[in-house]
């Protein structure tokens, strides 16, 4: 995902990253299943850019309840202030600008694409709002099977000591 800063004009351009280019981001940590075009807007007002963005994405998570595997999509929002250049001196008071190390007229645009990803990623990952997890006892997907475990003997793992404590002292 290159972006020829030589070749921007002044003030408005936009910029198409296809499907597939995304699709090349594909990783172990951005399993991406499916993704629509990323049309980019750049802004450039003299050495600064502003580029912003947005396209959605289909890619496989790990749910946190129960540890299935499903796919889920999200929004990719992009928004950057990049500084080109050599001058540092600038100043902004709330917005946060990138000075790309080395700028020989390319600026590479992944890595900001992965981490607009990264902070897209919900709290926590659920393959469906009422899953009902894995059974602490027997481990059985509580989703599919119903294991048998009596409801007392449910107990979380770090509460066990305890009980084992109390019943003595009966
Ligand atoms: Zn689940
Ligand atoms: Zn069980």
């Amino acid at each position: 995902m290159n972006i020829k800063i030589d070749k921007l004009k002044e003030g408005d351009n936009n910029l198409f990253f296809s499907a597939d280019e995304i699709m090349s981001l594909k990783s172990e940590d951005l399993s991406l299943v499916s993704s629509n075009e990323l049309k980019l807007n750049i802004q450039k007002n003299s050495d600064y850019l502003h580029i912003h963005g947005s396209n959605s994405v289909e890619y496989g998570a790990v749910c946190d309840r129960c540890a299935a595997e499903y796919t889920t999509g999200l929004i990719v929002n992009i928004d950057y202030f990049f500084h080109i250049g050599d001058m540092k001196t600038a100043n902004s008071n709330d917005i946060e600008i990138i000075y790309p190390d080395d700028n020989d007229g390319n600026l590479e645009f992944s890595g900001y694409y992965r981490e607009s990803f990264f902070l897209a990623q919900p709290l926590r990952f659920l393959c469906s709002e009422d899953c009902k997890g894995l059974c602490q006892k027997c481990g059985a997907d509580l989703n599919r099977v119903q294991c048998g475990c009596k409801d007392e003997e449910k107990i979380d793992p770090r509460w066990e000591k305890l009980t084992e404590l109390l019943k003595k002292n009966k």
